[in-house]
């Protein structure tokens, strides 16, 4: 999946920490990231260098490269400038063929988004400043806290013996197949939640809901919550066309999945297909 990088990890400790030279800086412009593309096609991040004006946030480190923010766009025209310099969506990360820039890229778009939306306090309407010793922004009137916000989401594997039901999104523009998923409401569990997505997308009744992984997912502010259940009585699908284009049952000796290394429900579907659930 995104998260998994090898023998690298993630460490997302917040630190008071000021930018070096060789440190990388991700500028969001709305959707778009800026990224260095080389000759080859192999990409990466503007440094610290590149952003003498800018205040720059620290965000997370990777091993040993540190992560940044550019908090402001004083340094704009010279980035845009610079001869290597290309806008790369932080939305579609699956085609960046770089899992380290991939993963970050994710992360520091859900910071990037959480920072932008909290420049003001919402309670009192004050501008907010960094907390002092963890991620966090207070307000100074009112005392307020905010933290970063992370939404729970279920992907659902709906199956019946050897089916799965397969999904694809309506108006997304992701068009691969995808299974059930949507967010965990106020008040409810997340199996609650798996057996809830089932009921309204495609109007069928699950039972035997069983945990299997979970994956940050940053681009949505989500953390995706994976479960596998089983088909309870009636196979009628009745879909929420609204939210969908196609569901429908697949059989596993049909599928021709393989595992991209990215996705939670691509993993999940895989796992199907091989026989392990
Ligand atoms: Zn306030």
């Amino acid at each position: 999946m995104i998260q998994d990088l090898d023998n690298k990890k993630l460490y997302n400790e917040y630190e008071k920490r000021e930018a070096q030279t060789g440190d990388l800086v991700f500028y969001f412009e709305k959707d778009q990231m800026f990224i260095k593309v080389d000759g080859d096609g192999n990409p990466s991040l503007p440094t610290a260098a590149d952003f003498p004006k800018t205040r720059l946030q620290y965000l997370f480190r990777i091993e040993e490269n540190h992560y940044f923010l550019a908090m402001d766009d004083d340094d704009a025209d010279a980035i845009k400038a610079m001869p290597d310099i290309t806008k790369s969506s932080a939305r579609n990360l699956r085609d960046l063929k770089h899992k380290e820039l991939a993963f970050a890229a994710a992360t520091a778009y859900h910071l990037y988004q959480w920072y932008r939306d909290n420049q003001f306090c919402g309670r009192c309407g004050f501008p907010t400043q960094h907390g002092s010793g963890e991620r966090m922004l207070k307000c100074p009137s009112c005392g307020n806290s905010i933290y970063p916000k992370i939404a729970p989401a279920v992907i659902v594997a709906l199956t019946d013996g050897d089916r799965i039901m397969m999904t694809k999104y309506n108006g997304r523009a992701y068009k691969r197949y995808a299974l059930i998923a949507g967010f965990v409401e106020i008040g409810e569990t997340a199996e609650e939640t798996v057996i809830r997505e089932v009921r309204e997308e495609v109007g069928l009744k699950a039972k035997n809901v069983r945990y299997y992984k979970s994956q940050p997912w940053g681009t949505e502010q989500d953390l995706l919550l994976g479960y596998f259940c089983e088909l309870d009585g009636d196979d009628t699908v009745t879909m929420d066309e609204d939210e969908l284009s196609t569901a429908e049952w697949v059989h596993r000796d049909d599928m021709n999945m393989e595992d991209d290394g990215f996705s939670l429900t691509r993993e999940m579907m895989v796992a199907f297909q091989k026989g392990e659930f």
